[in-house]
């Protein structure tokens, strides 16, 4: 049967070299088996006939039985003709037009033979039309293998003026069915069938393209994406296990003095019980022959740093050096004065290179960093650079690994015969369901509990109409010696605007909350550097009671005397920079507010995303419904999803089904790995062949 489905296309009947050469170039189609899995993107009703005089002008696609009486050539413009049809019916009369292919359609149509036409229909010059429509005897119409959902094709432009159309495909497949008897192998193993009660691959393959009904098609669906969903996922799980026992990695043995001493004397604090899990997978991880892939998520604030930084203690105590590598100057900066603190108190050499280290600075870290007295190096983009020779890296960490590319990623290990391990650290929360799909070649550990003491955030939604309460509200906040944070959206395409109503809303502040008695900061990015530094220091001095600004505060700002943020014309923002903005407060011990401000006229998604920041603030619960909202191709810091290329699962929406056929991938594999059991034939079958075709790599990096 598989031979059969690879027969080239052009030996079925009806389709011939030139029909088999377009459907190759147009839409990939080489075999028999290609044509059986073009899925089509939609399907319409077609249990309905129409009338002519029930007809509305809605460009909708309806279906009319009725004869052709006469055929003319109309020239519309100097040289240019259309081909028009006069189209009679017991109730009136419309026109059927073809503005190409005019000679061979000519001849195919039938004067006063009883058709069915098929199309989408419009209105001009109080006589309706229809363009280019698929025509069949009633006759044929009766006979031919059609069910109440017509299935509608992918197609192309090229395709249609060739005269290959929606209805063509259709009986191509029928053809297809007929020739090789639907005999279409299974591809799941049986128990997996039937404990998921899913319909055999014959039924879903003849339900994808000739549904019987609306239920008969879900079902159809349903297999056929838990079938492409799992078998990208029993690759990338292989994919995992494969390179786990192929790419050796140091493995860090002991846990010595250092990790020890710093555990026992130094901790600044109790760890959470999520950081520790985190640390032991990491541990784990290391100490196994094999290199460590691992990203780390965790929400802002949830105590990440702590764990790259015990993680590193153990490359030390085994005798590696360690690097941590940040996307910008700001945070190399911050974390380096951070992790210093810690280090020298274990007498470890730590040092920091980013592009505006000195020369001399520069020419000691090479040296350090080739005779191996420096055992933690801190840096931006500049640890890649040639001149950047680690004597031994055993770990390194990468904080904010969107930013950074995977080949980037990459180079930092290929310095070393034996790649060090790798720690991706993000704050972007990343939904699992996506990150499994994106990253099914790293391991992925979660810190999912923030350190304790921290009150959580209280969210409002409040309407324009209602700004007087919430100055009021601000007033009586800073009364008690809070800051405050008014933040304006500064979006590119209207930046002029913005900025104007960003000044207003400063002069009116202004206003409202007058000198002496207040005073007010403002930042912004038109400003010098020098003054944002100003303006920055004396809010976070406490010398100012108000900082309005615009999203430039969205990163690394940290002033913990700030206990309200009030974001304005919040529905312009997205759903991910909210949940940044709102991370500017609650750093502190007081309770502290998040106040979005919007107008009244609200779409629906903007309704979604203000009652969902009122309703949580979990960073990874507002990810899976920006992921919704948005689709995963848009997500921030996801743009790589968009190399996920799936015929018929879609990974926002099938979401449950992804998470389904990852456990079950996963429970088949860790049971077989090289899938030599009996019942995993079938699975054994399938993924050599689609190793064979190596597509999955596209599906990753
Ligand atoms: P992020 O995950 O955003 O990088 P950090 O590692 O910067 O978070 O930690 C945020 C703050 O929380 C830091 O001031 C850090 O010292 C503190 N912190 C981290 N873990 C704990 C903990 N277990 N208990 C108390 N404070 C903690
Ligand atoms: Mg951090």
């Amino acid at each position: 049967m598989n031979n059969l489905l690879l027969t080239p296309i052009e030996y079925l009947k009806g389709v011939g070299p030139n029909r088999g050469e377009l459907l190759r170039k147009e839409l990939g189609i080489h075999k028999y088996g290609d044509l059986i899995n073009l899925y089509p993107n939609r399907y319409i009703d077609r249990t309905r006939y129409y009338k002519i005089n029930e007809l509305q002008n809605n460009a909708a696609e309806v279906q009319i039985i009725g004869k052709i009486i006469n055929v003319k050539t109309v020239e519309f413009a100097k040289g240019r003709k259309r081909l028009v049809a006069t189209f009679v019916d017991d109730t009136g009369q419309m026109e059927l037009v073809w503005f190409q292919g005019h000679k061979w359609i000519r001849e195919s149509l039938k004067i006063n033979e009883v058709i069915v036409i098929f199309g989408k229909c419009t209105s001009f010059n109080g006589m309706y039309n229809m363009a280019h429509p698929e025509i069949e005897l009633l006759s044929e119409h009766e006979q031919s293998l059609r069910s109440a959902m017509q299935a509608i094709y992918p197609s192309t432009e090229t395709l249609s003026n060739r005269g290959i159309s929606n209805r063509t495909i259709n009986k191509m497949m029928q053809q297809l069915f007929l020739e090789t008897q639907a005999l279409f192998t299974e591809t799941l193993p049986d128990y997996l069938i039937q404990q998921l009660q899913l319909i055999p691959k014959k039924a879903a393959l003849f339900n994808i393209h000739f549904p019987k009904s609306a239920e008969a098609l879900a079902k159809a669906q349903y297999r056929l994406k838990f079938e492409e969903l799992f078998f990208i996922q029993l690759q990338l799980i292989m994919k995992n296990l494969i390179q786990k026992h192929k790419i050796k990695g140091h493995p860090f043995t002991i846990v010595g003095e250092f990790f020890n001493e710093f555990y026992q004397n130094h901790l600044p604090f109790e760890l959470t019980g999520a950081q520790k899990r985190v640390i032991k997978e990491i541990r784990a991880d290391m100490g196994s022959n094999a290199q460590m892939n691992r990203l780390l998520q965790g929400d802002v604030g949830s105590g990440k740093t702590i764990v790259a930084f015990m993680s590193m203690l153990l490359a030390i105590d085994n005798g590696f050096q360690a690097c941590l590598m940040a996307p910008t100057e700001i945070l190399a900066n911050q974390h380096f004065i951070g992790l210093s603190e810690l280090a020298n108190k274990l007498n470890i050499n730590i040092k920091i290179l980013t592009g505006s280290s000195k020369t001399a600075s520069r020419k000691l870290i090479h040296e350090e960093l080739e005779n191996g007295t420096l055992q933690i190096l801190i840096g931006t983009h500049a640890l890649l650079e040639d001149k950047v020779k680690f004597k031994n890296l055993g770990l390194a960490v990468i904080d904010e690994q969107h930013r950074f590319g995977v080949e980037q990623r990459s180079k930092l290990w290929k310095k070393n015969t034996i790649p060090p391990h790798v720690l991706v650290m993000t704050a972007t929360p990343i939904p699992r369901t996506l990150a499994m799909s994106l990253y099914g070649d790293l391991d992925i550990s979660v810190i999912d509990e923030l350190p304790p003491g921290r009150k959580p955030i209280q969210t409002v939604h409040r309407f324009d109409s209602n700004r007087l309460k919430v100055w009021k509200f601000i007033r009586d906040e800073i009364a008690i010696g809070r800051q405050i944070y008014i933040v304006y959206p500064l979006i590119q395409e209207s930046e002029k605007m913005d900025f104007k109503d960003l000044m207003d809303g400063y002069e009116s502040i202004s206003r409202d909350f007058p000198l002496p008695q207040y005073s007010i900061s403002i930042l912004h990015g038109k400003m010098k550097p020098a003054d944002k530094d100003a303006e920055m220091k004396r809010f976070s001095e406490g010398k100012t009671n108000i900082m309005v600004a615009t999203t430039v505060i969205e990163v690394g700002v940290n002033v913990p005397n700030a206990s309200v943020m009030i974001i304005e014309s919040a529905e312009r923002f997205g759903l991910s920079q909210l949940h940044q903005l709102r991370g500017r407060v609650g750093r502190g011990a007081d309770q502290s507010y998040c106040i979005l401000m919007t107008s009244h006229k609200l779409s629906s998604d903007s309704k979604t995303r203000m009652e969902t920041m009122v309703s949580t603030n979990d960073g990874f619960e507002i990810a899976e419904v920006d992921l919704k909202l948005r689709g995963p191709g848009n997500l921030m810091g996801t743009q790589q999803s968009g190399v996920l290329n799936l015929q018929i699962a879609d990974i926002v929406r099938d979401r449950d089904i992804l998470a389904l056929a990852r456990e079950h991938a996963q429970k088949i594999l860790s049971a077989d790995a090289p899938l030599q059991k009996p019942e995993h034939a079938t699975l054994r079958a399938v993924y050599i062949e689609l190793t064979k075709k190596k597509n999955i790599w596209n599906y990753i990096s």
